[in-house]
């Protein structure tokens, strides 16, 4: 067992630290405080971000014999990527690094000039499409349905809470296409009959819209099916499974053990009845707690990532980062609020930022009560050793 990175895992990992330290960072409260950030600064954090060689980092370098032009990382090398994204907020990872759905990758023929390679060389800008208002932890009871007619399908129903949704060239939307069938569509903005509604405010998260979204009578073209008819479920499932343990769980390490570093130093700088408030027995034991469940939490990422390079099934696995990490972040920039005090509270600094953006970790892509509930029926179906790893 190897627990070492190589040099080109660590040369990466200092690029994408420098590339956030350098171009990220300072962004940080213009969008905090505009809510949006200039068209200018995001083309060129995307110009640069590209340089690097990492936009689309979990697409292949080719599809079907072609160059595709995506970085082509193992999974461990992209969680690795991922971890220093946390470092900065979402958005801003977004606009450099691009969002590409692995389900892309079922296109064919023609698709693939049209969706796959301009979503992958950052031309066009895609979101996915599951949530309703009616269905939220319950994917399948989506009530959006699909017909097929002369020309291709009729699309009819509604979404909500699409992330990146009033930009987006076109979405990956979830429907039913059968009394117990979902299939996949990739749905153009613009469209006929394809409105977006409100965008809904959130706690936290600024800069990214989430929206809603209503199809009436929308005609989709034949080629607007993503894989196998009846294959959605599995297509968004699949999506979801990589995106947990990516842009969840490795960025929730990464954004936990960045306001873990924030949170040490003030205990080191700030000083209270003449000593540092490092000092006080009180103030360690939450800085110790929040160290010991960070490394779990990294190790856990790491872990499932490497059982995806392996070919091997890491469902339950990623279930439990998703919890986890999830978990580990909230409790981190609670306590980090805790050692920082007023300052923790006030918006002069960013940890009541941090604060807020980490609640959602653990609710989307699956709340911590769907994920714990996907574990306990694995391990009352398989055992309490499907976990062990010498099993
Ligand atoms: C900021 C943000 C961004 C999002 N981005 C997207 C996006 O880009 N695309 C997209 O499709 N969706 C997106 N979503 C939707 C997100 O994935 C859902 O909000 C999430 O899956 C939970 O669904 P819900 O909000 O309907 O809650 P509900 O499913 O109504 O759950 C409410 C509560 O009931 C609990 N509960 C439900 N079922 C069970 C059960 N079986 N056992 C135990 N407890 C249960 C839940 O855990 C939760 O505590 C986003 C949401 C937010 C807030």
């Amino acid at each position: 067992m190897d627990f070492a990175l190589n040099d080109e895992q660590k040369m990466m990992i200092e690029t994408v630290r420098r590339f956030i330290a350098e171009e990220l960072k300072p962004l940080e409260d213009e969008l905090e405080t505009n809510g949006e950030l200039a068209k200018e600064k995001a083309k060129t954090i995307y110009r640069k971000a590209k340089n690097l060689g990492l936009y689309g980092m979990n697409m292949p370098e080719t599809f079907e014999g072609v160059s595709l032009g995506g970085a082509g990382l193992s999974n461990l090398d992209r969680i690795l990527c991922e971890e220093q994204f946390g470092h900065t907020s979402d958005y801003l990872i977004r606009r450099a690094f691009g969002n590409v759905y692995e389900p892309l990758l079922h296109c064919k023929g023609e698709q693939i000039e049209r969706w796959l390679k301009p979503t992958v060389a950052g031309t066009r800008t895609c979101a996915i499409a599951i949530t309703e208002p009616g269905a939220g932890s319950d994917a399948a009871g989506i009530k959006t349905r699909a017909e097929k007619n002369d020309k291709g399908w009729v699309l009819n129903g509604s979404k909500h809470f699409i992330s990146d949704g009033l930009w987006s060239d076109f979405f990956l939307v979830s429907a039913k296409t059968g009394e117990k069938e979902i299939s996949m569509f990739m749905v153009d903005k613009g469209l006929a009959g394809f409105t977006l509604g409100k965008d809904q405010k959130m706690m936290g998260l600024r800069g990214t819209p989430h929206v809603e979204q209503f199809f009436d009578n929308v005609q989709l073209e034949g080629t607007a099916l993503l894989g196998e008819q009846g294959q959605g479920f599995k297509l968004a499932m699949g999506a979801l499974n990589v995106v947990r343990l990516a842009q969840v769980g490795a960025r929730a390490v990464g954004k936990a053990s960045h306001v873990c570093e924030l949170m040490v130093n003030y205990a080191s700088d700030r000083h209270q009845f003449n000593t540092k408030i490092g000092d006080f027995q009180m103030v360690q034991q939450q800085i110790s707690d929040s160290v010991i469940e960070i490394n779990a939490a990294r190790w856990m990422v790491y872990h499932a990532a490497w059982m995806l390079d392996q070919g091997l099934d890491a469902r339950e696995q990623i279930a439990m980062v998703k919890v986890y990490a999830a978990e580990t972040l909230g409790r981190v920039v609670d306590r980090a609020v805790q050692i920082f005090g007023g300052m923790g509270f006030c918006k002069e600094l960013p940890i009541e930022r941090y604060y807020r953006d980490a609640r959602i970790y653990r609710i989307f892509d699956g709340t911590s009560e769907i994920h714990r509930g996907v574990i306990a029926k694995s391990v009352l179906k398989k055992g309490a050793v499907l976990f062990d790893v010498n099993r």
